[in-house]
């Protein structure tokens, strides 16, 4: 007992002496290094090359990580949650950052509810670009372009109020669904105080003359592009010379503005061609192909908008026959979809609701979900075809539905030209 107390009091007076000379000798006692020095004596200096590679390697999975962060984030914006969810699937740079992300997406995810009320439907007309060029009266009331169109500036106004109500453009083609027991609507899963909103745009053939857009196409870096006459006398090339690309802009800032890449539907007619070209000449049709495949893989589908775009002589109006309905469908069917591919969407000319024995031909051609126009937003479900209304936007609704695109869509004074455009008639 005495010695052990002697052997601590020594141990004691080593710990306070530690430092001094003599303390060398006693160093095989098993003692404490003093705070400080053990680093700078007794560890291995450290390889630089190693260090340097560690270092190379921990700055390469940042870069990594900080990329499938931006790629998640950027689908997780357009509700592409699973493929958000893959994009962060790397081991080797899961951290707290991306376990944080994955659970927003998750949680995203989990939050989505069905959207059971009816669909709207807006529509278009190309673009006004230049209002100088086609309202060169601005004080003859005036139908026709001020009646059924909107310009450039008036869309540029309308997204970001469309955008702040909540809309999100969905697909038409994904709205219903052909079942064993007819048709019946999908779910429309979206983050809770958002709505679908179906977008057309109707003709795009782009016959319209000066003010709107003359051709439509693929540039040499594979961008779609406008020609436009501008009232200087030359032309422009830009991106945005009609409403798919003014939409593409938009949506480009806020990809949440559009379901899964999805923009909207072009109807087509077939006696004036597309997009500036002819149908009937091949390397014209050839045109139609590159710049058809080049607005789907931009986030756009067809809809037949019919062959004749005819309301006369028994077609699209009262007393429309099944001869010339099916003469119309077949044409479109031959002639428009070698170079779009088939659709199931028909966009009725002057929204006319054909009734039966003539609509079975529309049917029987494969049509499925069938768009009429009216200022009121209406769907309906019959066993074998899907039919919603469509509400227009331009010179006309701005006039005289005005409480009806204030309350549903946009604050049309806002919106609405009322200087650059001379009274609106129907
Ligand atoms: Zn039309």
């Amino acid at each position: 007992m005495k010695k052990l107390c002697v052997m601590l009091a020594a141990v004691l007076l080593l710990a306070l002496l530690s430092g001094c000379a003599f303390t060398d000798k006693l160093g095989q006692i098993d003692l404490p290094e003093p705070p400080g020095t053990e680093k700078e004596t007794a560890a291995p200096t450290p390889d630089p090359a190693e260090a340097a590679a560690e270092q190379a390697r921990q700055e390469e999975l940042n870069a990594r990580r900080a990329e499938a962060l931006a790629e998640a984030e950027r689908l997780r914006s357009g509700y592409f949650y699973d493929e958000a969810i893959a994009a962060l699937s790397d081991e080797e740079i899961y951290d707290e950052s991306v376990e944080a992300e994955l659970a927003a997406i998750r949680a995203e995810k989990d939050s989505l509810v069905d959207y059971t009320g009816d669909v709207p439907h807006i529509f278009f007309h190309s673009l006004i670009v230049y209002p100088e060029l086609v309202f060169t009266d601005r004080v003859t009331p005036m139908g026709g372009y001020n009646s059924g169109f909107s310009e450039k500036a008036e869309l540029e106004k309308i997204l970001p109020q469309l955008y702040e109500r909540g809309y999100v453009l969905y697909d038409l083609d994904a709205l219903w669904e052909m079942t064993d027991s007819g048709m019946q609507r999908n779910p429309i899963l979206l983050p809770p105080g958002k709505t679908p909103l179906i977008l057309s745009v109707d003709d795009v053939a782009y016959a319209y003359g000066d003010g709107f857009a003359q051709q439509l196409f693929v540039d040499e870096n594979g961008e779609l592009m406008y020609r436009v006459n501008n009232p200087q006398g030359g032309v422009d090339i830009v991106p945005d010379g009609d409403v798919m690309g003014v939409v593409d802009a938009f949506v480009e800032q806020h990809p949440d503005f559009a379901y899964r890449g999805h923009k909207g539907t072009i109807a087509l007619t077939g006696f004036q061609g597309a997009f500036g070209y002819d149908y009937d000449i091949p390397e014209q049709a050839e045109q139609i192909r590159t710049v058809s495949a080049a607005l789907k893989a931009d986030g756009w589908n067809f809809a037949s908008h019919s062959y004749t775009h005819n309301r006369v002589n028994n077609y699209y109006g009262p007393g429309c026959s099944v001869e010339k309905i099916s003469y119309d469908i077949n044409k479109w069917v031959d002639h428009v979809v070698p170079c779009i591919g088939e659709t199931r969407l028909f966009i009725a000319p002057f929204g006319y609701r054909v009734q039966q024995p003539a609509l079975q031909c529309i049917l029987d051609a494969g049509f499925e979900i069938y768009c009429t126009v009216d200022s009121k937003v209406y769907n309906e479900l019959n066993p074998d075809y899907a039919l919603m209304s469509r509400i227009e936007i331009g010179g006309y609704s701005m006039t005289y539905y005005r409480d009806t695109l204030n309350e549903l869509f946009f604050d049309v004074d806002s919106v609405f030209d009322v200087a650059g455009r001379p009274p609106v008639v129907g």
